[in-house]
């Protein structure tokens, strides 16, 4: 067989612990005998990020700003307890931070659905995508206990020195009191971000924030979006034949349980942190979860939603069989070929990307799939294999689609 050419190469960044294994099966079955594959190489794993005191990490952020696309696999943000049992030289921030702050990012998670794990909520038919703003707010708090009576004030001073200064409150008691901020910039890169994915997708996008009570922190979110979408996005959502809709975001919750999914739901950071773990959850399971970081710039980061699965890699390490779910790692992958195909214009690669997922699902729908699936499919006598079997089958799948 004639493997697909690539014109580009993409942006590939290893991982850690089980991840980096199913990496490594996912290339030499799934990817390697059918693609010609290019990709720039960069070993985000643990030990090449001290080695490289992170450098590495930086190196990966500018390949993706030079070439477009990049894969990620998960990776172990250090901690005390991992700087200690991989004696590192310093506790390094997350790997997806450092790419987020230099990509300029909202991040984008959407469940892949299958026939036999079923949504909790029964109505929903089609994925529904939540896009999280990743800056300000409530994650950059400064917060403050009030220990009796005073007066709190917000004091803000101008580079001349000019100071503006309002009343919080008049405290007669202890209680507590907490400041947040924002930028007009962060969020209007944010809008354009969801508006392009909605567009990429061709499907709407809901916008909620609690503007009739913060009339002017969520009202600024609110009318920012507003503008980025009628100078820019407007007739685009026309054409495509999708909208844009704002509400307030109690109200969006409400919908949200009513609808019938297909749709891109941007959040406030805190919000998106609350409902994407609702979603993930209520639609099976982590690992059945695609992310990708979109710039408004034009960089894509595909990686998988979950960690390293680590437990799965001490037991792999003491040699018994894990039945490790590479749905995720593979969809990152299809994503990642995908765009690059797309913008290469070359399209048996977004065929091929096609087909690997399709292959994935099939296999997953005719019983075939791991643990952490076979534990909650309604699916009878599902068939659980091992990390390597799953994978496996997918290619067997894979062959007779493409032969
Ligand atoms: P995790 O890797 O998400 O796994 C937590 C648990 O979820 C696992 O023990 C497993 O449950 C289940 N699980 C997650 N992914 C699975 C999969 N693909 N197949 C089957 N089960 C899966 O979180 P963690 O073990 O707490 O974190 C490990 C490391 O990941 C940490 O060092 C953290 O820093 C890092 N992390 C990285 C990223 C990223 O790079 N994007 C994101 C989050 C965390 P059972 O044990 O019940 O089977
Ligand atoms: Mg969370």
């Amino acid at each position: 067989m004639q493997k697909i050419p690539m014109n580009t190469p993409l942006v590939e960044m290893d991982g850690d612990e089980m991840t980096r294994i199913l990496w490594k099966y996912i290339k030499d079955e799934l990817l390697l005998p059918f693609v010609d594959l290019q990709t720039e190489y960069y070993d985000l794993g643990l030990e090449e990020r001290d080695r490289t005191a992170d450098q590495v990490t930086k190196d990966a952020a500018n390949a993706i700003m030079k070439y477009g696309v990049g894969v990620k696999c998960a990776t172990i943000t250090p901690n005390p307890a991992r700087v200690k049992e991989y004696n590192l030289k310093d506790m390094y921030k997350s790997p997806n931070g450092t790419l987020r702050a230099m990509l300029d990012g909202t991040v984008f998670r959407a469940p892949i659905l299958v026939k036999g794990i079923e949504p909790c909520v029964s109505n929903w038919k089609k994925p529904i995508t939540i896009a999280r703003h990743a800056y300000g707010d409530v994650y950059k708090n400064t917060e403050f206990r009030v220990p009796g009576p005073g007066t709190a004030k917000l004091v803000f001073t101008a580079e001349d020195g000019t100071e503006s200064v309002q009343e919080i409150f008049r405290f007669e008691n202890e209680g507590i009191v907490q400041a947040v901020y924002n930028l007009d910039a962060s969020i209007t890169s944010f809008a354009r971000s969801c508006m392009e994915y909605a567009l990429n997708a061709g499907e709407d996008l809901w916008f909620a924030t609690k503007d009739t009570i913060s009339k002017t922190y969520d009202r600024d979110f609110k009318e920012i979006f507003e503008k980025v979408y009628e100078e820019e996005y407007r007739e685009k959502f026309e054409k495509a034949g999708i909208s844009y809709f704002y509400t307030l975001i109690d109200d969006a919750v409400a919908r949200i349980m009513k609808c019938e999914g297909g749709i891109v739901w941007a959040c406030k950071n805190y919000d998106g942190d609350v409902f994407s773990d609702m979603l993930s959850s209520s639609f099976g399971s982590l690992a059945m979860m695609t992310s990708v970081l979109v710039s408004p710039k034009g960089y894509y980061e595909y990686e998988a939603a979950h960690g390293t699965v680590q437990k799965h890699y001490y037991r792999h390490l003491k040699g018994e069989t894990t039945s490790t779910n590479s749905v995720a790692t593979i969809y990152a992958w299809t994503g990642a070929l995908r765009k690059r195909g797309e913008l290469d214009g070359n399209e048996e690669l977004v065929r091929f990307a096609d087909l690997l997922e399709k292959a994935t699902i099939d296999t997953i729908e005719d019983g075939t799939m791991t643990g952490d699936l076979a534990r909650i499919t309604t699916l009878e006598a599902p068939k659980t294999v091992d990390s390597l079997g799953f994978i496996k089958a997918i290619r067997t799948r894979l062959e007779s689609y493409i032969g």
